[in-house]
């Protein structure tokens, strides 16, 4: 028998230990997702099979582990032992199967007792006590929940002010604000807004395509009270904005809002912004307006 080959059960304790997680990727950024990759024997010594000798991980982490650059600190034996621990009890305790939070996105979350739960789906406080049958639709309808999406007023001032860079990545951010313009507790569920950047000239499709990749979202579930509101994040690099600066095209910001009312009733508020440059026959000052087709800001 090869001594170099691993026995398979000592593998297959490794690989079912890991789910197939890189040691390294998960100790240096806490990235649990799956990776291509190997066993390494943390003491280098391939004979040494012995399962305390052996982390999955992903091709580079392993040919960087079993470089002999003297320009890296290599890591030590102590390191990669109990990142490997810590890896496998992030495995024990599921950490590997849950749903990342969208971290392109921040919060604030304002306004009384305004409340979120970020990948929770725990309904318990909104229970709906008024039994469909049993409440008129019009009262349903004037005591319900009401989103509507709008930009704080920064926002303009803040696109006036960007001046991108043609060589270093900058990322402008812009929070628009959800708010709960009804009379009862609303839960929302989907936040999702896209920068578009249409060339001068050029129209907004007919319908919104909600199922573009560009999507900025947030699965979220926020409980906001009447008059609360939330504010999602929505970023535009530089290089994308450079036409818009430059006035070659015109800047959309647009997307949409889930939610449910205390009734369970599921609602949806769109919304569309224009970014409108001063000069040509639009008097107007600089600033987001809003713009587009109905389909664009339709509210249910
Ligand atoms: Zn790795």
């Amino acid at each position: 028998m090869d001594r170099r080959r691993t026995p398979p059960d000592i593998e297959t304790a490794v690989l079912f230990k890991c789910a197939r997680r890189c040691t390294l990727c998960f100790h240096l950024s806490g990235d649990l997702t799956e990776k291509l990759g190997q066993i390494a024997h943390l003491d280098k010594d391939p004979s040494n099979s012995a399962e305390d000798n052996l982390a999955f991980m992903c091709l580079n982490h392993h040919s960087l582990l079993d470089s002999k650059t003297s320009q890296h600190k290599n890591y030590t034996l102590q390191e990669l032992k109990a990142a490997r621990e810590k890896l496998y009890e992030a495995v024990v305790e599921n950490k590997h199967t849950e749903k990342p939070a969208a971290t392109a996105v921040t919060y604030n979350l304002i306004g009384p007792n305004a409340r979120l739960n970020i990948n929770s789906h725990d309904n318990s406080t909104n229970a709906a006590t008024f039994g469909a049958g049993t409440t008129s639709g019009v009262l349903m309808s004037e005591n319900r929940a009401r989103l509507l999406v709008t930009l704080p007023p920064d926002a303009s001032e803040k696109i006036a002010n960007f001046i991108p860079s043609p060589t270093m990545l900058a990322i402008l951010y812009i929070l628009p604000v959800v708010r709960n313009y009804g009379k009862t507790m609303a839960a929302v569920t989907l936040f999702k807004a896209r920068f578009l950047i249409l060339p001068g000239g050029q129209r907004l499709p007919p319908n919104p395509d909600y199922a573009a990749t560009d999507f900025q979202t947030v699965d979220v579930l926020a409980q906001l009270p009447p008059d609360a509101y939330f504010q999602p994040r929505a970023g535009i690099g530089n290089f994308d904005f450079l036409p818009v600066y430059e006035q070659q095209s015109t800047l959309w910001l647009y997307g949409l809002v889930d939610y449910r009312d205390i009734y369970d009733v599921p609602h949806q508020s769109r919304f569309c912004f224009v970014y409108h440059t001063p000069g040509g026959f639009n008097p107007n000052p600089a600033g987001f307006y809003t713009a587009g087709p109905e389909a664009y800001n339709r509210c249910t």
